[in-house]
């Protein structure tokens, strides 16, 4: 099962938020810590077609994948952070001040699983 895959009925609870949260933060965490790609550390994958531009394409984007992805995985940290159950009932968001679960982690929920 990914990561982030969760059954719709357990989005919305405190749990799930600290799941994602703890998903998200292991992936900031792996990409801030993998070497850089370069073709002389990992290889540069076979290419699946002829075309210059694709494989000119597909080299940009090993090339900043790692810094693309722990730039997106901050983003969603931040979103997380922001949008998170507060109080000892955590009946509301503390971002949004909206009734617990608000729509925001709704909606980051769902993307994510
Ligand atoms: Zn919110």
């Amino acid at each position: 099962m990914p990561p982030f895959t969760s059954p719709a009925s357990r989005r919305g609870r405190p749990s799930e938020h600290a799941r994602l949260l703890r998903c998200v933060q292991e992936i900031l965490e792996r990409s801030d810590r993998a070497v850089p790609w370069d073709p002389d550390t990992v290889g540069l994958p076979d290419a699946h077609s002829d075309s210059a531009l694709a494989r000119i394409n597909d080299v940009a984007f090993y090339a900043n994948a790692r810094d693309e992805v722990t730039n997106l995985a901050g983003v969603c940290v931040h979103l997380l952070l922001l949008h998170s159950p507060e109080g000892d009932d955590g009946s509301r968001c503390q971002g949004c001040r909206l009734p617990w679960p608000c729509p925001s982690f709704g909606e980051i929920s769902r993307l994510l699983g």
